[in-house]
Order: C-alpha cells, then sequence, then structure tokens
C-alpha cells in the first residue's frame, strides 16, 4: 500500500478519489491505473453547482506522463450526477484531464514544452501520437495562451511583415511589438482587411488604438489603404530593408536590360545586390574593374546605392536635403527603372523620411524573419495555414503552458 499512496501523491490524487487498482502489463509496456471515487460521494451540478447524488459512472481513459518508459493510463470512474432542475449529466470537470480529450493536463503541457523545441511530427513521433492529434492539442492550448496571456496595453510601435505558408501559397500577415518583439496577431492574407483584425484584436487584449503611434511596414498598396483605414493617427515608416530592395530591383533591371549587349555582365546578378562588405575577394576585384569604367549603364545605376545607403546615417535635418541631392543625382542617370524608383520615393515620401530620420533598426524585422525561418521548420509537412499561424504565435510569444490540479 506504500506504492499506492506514493502512487496517489505523484498522480495528485485526492479526496473523494482514490487509487483502486494498479495494472502493470509488460507485454505492451503500460500501467492502468484505475481511479473511483469514494462511495456516497455527491458531485456538483455543472450548471447549478448544486450537490447531486450520482446516477451512474462509467471510465474514461487519459493517457498520462510516461511512468520510467511505461505508458500511463488513468482510468477514471467518471460519474454522472442527478440534478433536479438538470436532469442526469456527466459532471463538469475532473482534476487530471479535459473530458472531451484522451491526455492528460500534464501531457498535454509535455507536448508544448516538446513542440517548443522540435517539429510537431519529430514530437508525435517521440510520444507514439499521430500527428493531427497533437496539432489539436497544440491549437487548443494556443488559444487559451493567447486568451490568458496576451496583453497589449503597452503596445505602441508595430511591425508589419509577410511570408507566405507554403512557396507562394497562402499568404500571412504578422504584427508584431516592435519594442518586445512579440506576435501580437497573425493572420492569413495580405490585404487591408488584415489590418481590420488588428484593429479588433488589440480591443480583445487590453490594447488601444489610440496608444499606437508608429507602423513599420512594407509599401505594398494593401497594407498603406489598411493603415489608413484604420491607424491614420499614427506615424508611416517604411522598412528600411524593402525601400533598399526597391533600388535593388531598379539596379537589376537595368543590368538586365544591359546584358545583352555586353556579355561581361552575364552572371553578375549578385555583384550588384549583394552588400560590399559580403562580397568576397574575386568579386571585389571584379567589381572594381567595372567601376572604372562608368560608360556601362548598371555601373551608372549601382554607383548610387551607396549614397543612399548612407541617408540612413546622417543627422535627421540632413535627411530631406541629402535626399533631394540625391534624387537629382539619380535623375541624370536617365535610366527608366531608376526613374521609376524615383517616384516610388515621391508616392511614398513620409515613410521613406521616418526610415531615414529615425533610423529605427531592423532588428524587431530580422527577429520576426527568424520566428518565421523557425516556424517553417518546426512546422514542416503539416504546413496547413491554420498550423502554420498557431506555430507562429508559439514561437513569437514567450506563453506559459500551465497546468493546475484543483
Ligand atoms: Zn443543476
Amino acid at each position: 500500500m506504500e506504492f499506492d499512496k506514493a502512487l496517489s501523491d505523484i498522480l495528485e490524487v485526492k479526496k473523494p478519489w482514490f487509487i483502486r487498482e494498479i495494472d502493470v502489463h509488460k507485454g505492451t509496456k503500460s500501467v492502468n491505473v484505475f481511479i473511483d471515487y469514494e462511495e456516497r460521494t455527491t458531485f456538483k451540478c455543472p450548471n447549478c453547482e448544486q450537490q447531486c447524488k450520482v446516477h451512474d459512472s462509467r471510465y474514461r481513459v487519459w493517457r498520462h506522463l510516461n511512468i520510467v518508459d511505461y505508458r500511463c493510463y488513468l482510468n477514471v470512474k467518471v460519474p454522472r450526477i442527478k440534478c433536479d432542475r438538470h436532469k442526469v449529466l456527466v459532471i463538469g470537470e475532473v482534476p487530471w484531464g479535459r473530458l472531451n480529450i484522451h491526455f492528460t493536463h500534464l501531457f498535454e503541457q509535455e507536448v508544448m514544452k516538446l513542440c517548443a523545441e522540435m517539429s510537431v511530427s519529430a514530437v508525435a513521433k517521440q510520444l507514439g501520437e499521430v500527428d493531427t492529434t497533437l496539432w489539436s492539442i497544440f491549437h487548443y492550448q494556443i488559444e487559451q495562451a493567447k486568451k490568458k496571456q496576451l496583453n497589449f496595453s503597452e503596445v505602441r510601435r508595430i511591425c508589419v511583415d509577410e511570408t507566405a505558408s507554403k512557396r507562394g501559397h497562402n499568404y500571412v500577415t504578422i504584427f508584431s511589438d516592435a519594442d518586445s518583439g512579440d506576435v501580437l496577431y497573425a493572420t492569413e492574407g495580405r490585404t487591408q482587411e488584415s489590418f481590420a483584425g488588428l484593429y479588433s484584436e488589440l480591443f480583445e487584449h487590453m490594447g488601444d488604438p489610440n496608444y499606437i503611434n508608429q507602423f513599420i511596414m512594407d509599401m505594398s498598396k494593401s497594407y498603406k489603404a489598411g493603415w489608413a483605414q484604420y491607424f491614420s493617427h499614427t506615424q508611416i515608416i517604411f522598412d528600411r530593408f524593402h525601400i533598399k530592395k526597391g533600388l535593388n530591383e531598379a539596379i537589376d533591371k537595368v543590368r538586365k536590360s544591359e546584358v545583352g549587349h555586353v556579355e561581361k555582365l552575364k552572371r553578375t546578378r549578385y555583384l550588384w545586390l549583394k552588400n560590399q562588405c559580403d562580397l568576397n575577394e574575386v568579386e571585389t576585384r571584379m567589381l572594381k574593374e567595372f567601376m572604372e569604367d562608368c560608360n556601362y549603364n548598371t555601373v551608372k545605376a549601382y554607383s548610387l546605392k551607396a549614397g543612399f545607403d548612407q541617408l540612413w546615417n546622417v543627422q535627421p535635418k540632413a535627411v530631406e536635403p541629402l535626399l533631394e541631392v540625391w534624387i537629382n543625382k539619380a535623375k541624370n542617370t536617365y535610366l527608366a527603372p531608376i526613374k521609376t524608383f524615383i517616384n516610388t520615393i515621391k508616392n511614398n515620401y513620409n515613410g521613406i523620411i521616418s526610415s531615414m530620420k529615425t533610423g529605427l533598426t531592423n532588428a524587431a524585422a530580422e527577429g520576426i524573419n527568424s520566428i518565421i525561418q523557425l516556424t517553417k521548420s518546426r512546422a514542416r509537412g503539416f504546413r496547413n495555414v491554420n498550423n502554420f499561424i498557431s506555430m507562429i504565435y508559439m514561437l513569437g510569444n514567450d506563453f506559459k503552458f500551465y497546468h493546475s490540479t484543483k
């Protein structure tokens, strides 16, 4: 009986519950623990809380944490009570697990702990369960954690990013706190409506759109429209990476239009796109050779790049005059893609100037990027958009998965 007592402590079996029997099966390496309740126990009606007599009962099984390497199952005699007002119904809860699921709270907690460290399919393998089962636990736990643990009352600056859950399909928009890096809201699509979702989500978690003062995002039409509709009182700051990408794309277009008659430019795409400090020795020498001959349009376009990058490193009051100088220099190249890029600057002027002036680093955006990469590997093989979104919440927040026995 000493063992029973110890096991009762470990499994937190408290009155009126008691362990009736323990069945160890060597062949299947499983332990079945049978838990009953004391005779004449009354239970609360889940609807009106009145103490009621038991009508009948049957065993329900929950998988629990392993005991050493034996699978452990709790077979709990779950009563149905007879309430005067609500007739016969199952009691509202048992201490070990949710009533409609075959895993204990501690098992679910273990699933979440493992999912933070490895892919869901690896967790499924380790625990010997199918991954669809684990995903449903996962979604439930994430929803609970969101409900109880997300608090947006301190959020002031929001980053907006997009990613595809599968290559080229199912876009997901991710809003994150630019200061803490936490994921606030992730949703399918990359539309104006994504911002509507964020707007109501803020209220849901003690936030207030009026407390938000900055949005950091790319220059896409739909995001701009979403911002204008719901957050036009905030400052818009275009993401440095996306602005620079615009110039890189323009340079690449220039190269493409020239590569047909300049053999030397073939296979040099990355030479012009990479940062100078990332070039290897051979590339550096190649670039130097090109730069000595500024008759190439590609060289002309490329020579605008360093000056443009510098605009993020100058005094805020110097940004606008220096940008003006840069634009004039860029105009003088008479290159169509560069002209288009100048128009982009003009159409997004305030957000670009703000980016240069605030000198906001891409740290937050990079943080989100690494979360996205990690999400892709954790949700591997099971990348439907909902799994993907739940995994983003998991990896983008510091959720705690509690368990408490009443
Ligand atoms: Zn009742």
